[in-house]
């Protein structure tokens, strides 16, 4: 392996692996990077060769937390397929520098991650309706009620069928799997013609109301800046009404249909 010297003259500088934050796309994330570090003075250098695994492992990272499938996945689950990167490409009907690209790092577009997925088979469909969580009845009931403080009114009343609280919901499971690559419930929503709707919401509005929050996996600091940041983006029940039904990934869905966490970067109402 090449020898780099500290520029400030302290004689070679050693590898190590440097935990970094980042943000990447609006989005915060964290990774690994191989750089060279004076074990006097501290400072880190890299290479061109540690530039490109950097990138990688920086667009690696982002895609995990948005959602998309990563370099590496890509690249094992072509392989695992049995496909070179021009039959992908062929399958794929994009030019073989495409996949080159996404498999050493360039992000590919949710519409390409979507093609990508398909000509893969790879099966992601429950984690891309659940938001990268298992469906949990005391978080939908915490989550509930931690909007209901928030908006200093109740959301599930007697008799009621969820068509406030779905949408509510619906948008911070959403704004959550944006964000932090995961929602807050694990719910899953159906494009209904009332709205994003709970999925099976009939069966599901005893046991959400005999839940208990405290059941539930506490909510992040994060998570719950989020859940504020619905309350006040929607205080009333007919903002958020009007808001989710503007919405063109519940708009362009037939009825009964499920939507996936994965277009919650096309929100326009947040
Ligand atoms: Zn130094």
């Amino acid at each position: 392996m090449k020898i780099i010297h500290c520029p400030k003259g302290h004689g070679p500088m050693a590898p190590k692996e440097v935990r970094k934050k980042k943000t990447f796309k609006g989005v915060d994330i964290e990774y690994k990077a191989d750089l060279f570090v004076c074990p006097v003075c501290g400072l880190e250098a890299g290479t061109v060769q540690t530039a490109g695994a950097v990138q990688c492992a920086i667009a690696d990272s982002y895609r995990e937390k948005v959602g998309l499938l990563t370099s590496r996945e890509i690249k094992s689950l072509r392989e695992t397929k049995g496909l070179t990167q021009n039959q992908l490409a062929d399958a794929m009907n994009v030019g073989i520098a495409s996949v080159k690209r996404w498999e050493t790092g360039l992000v590919q577009s949710k519409s390409m991650d979507q093609a990508l997925r398909i000509a893969l088979e790879c099966n992601t469909h429950s984690d891309n309706y659940t938001g990268n969580r298992k469906m949990n009845l005391p978080r939908i009931k915490l989550v509930a009620v931690t909007l209901e403080r928030k908006l200093g009114r109740r959301l599930l009343k007697v008799g009621d069928k969820f068509l406030f609280l779905a949408k509510y919901l619906w948008y911070a499971d959403m704004l959550a799997f944006r964000h932090l690559g995961k929602g807050l419930t694990g719910a899953s929503y159906a494009a209904l013609p009332y709205g994003p709707q709970l999925n099976n919401y009939r069966d599901l509005v005893k046991p959400i109301k005999d839940a208990n929050g405290n059941d539930a996996e506490p909510l992040s600091d994060e998570e719950l800046r989020i859940i504020d940041k619905v309350a006040k983006r929607f205080p009333n029940d007919e903002d958020v009404y009007k808001a989710a039904h503007q919405e063109e990934i519940w708009k362009q869905l037939p009825t009964g249909a499920l939507i996936p966490y994965s277009r919650a970067g096309e929100l326009t109402g947040i």
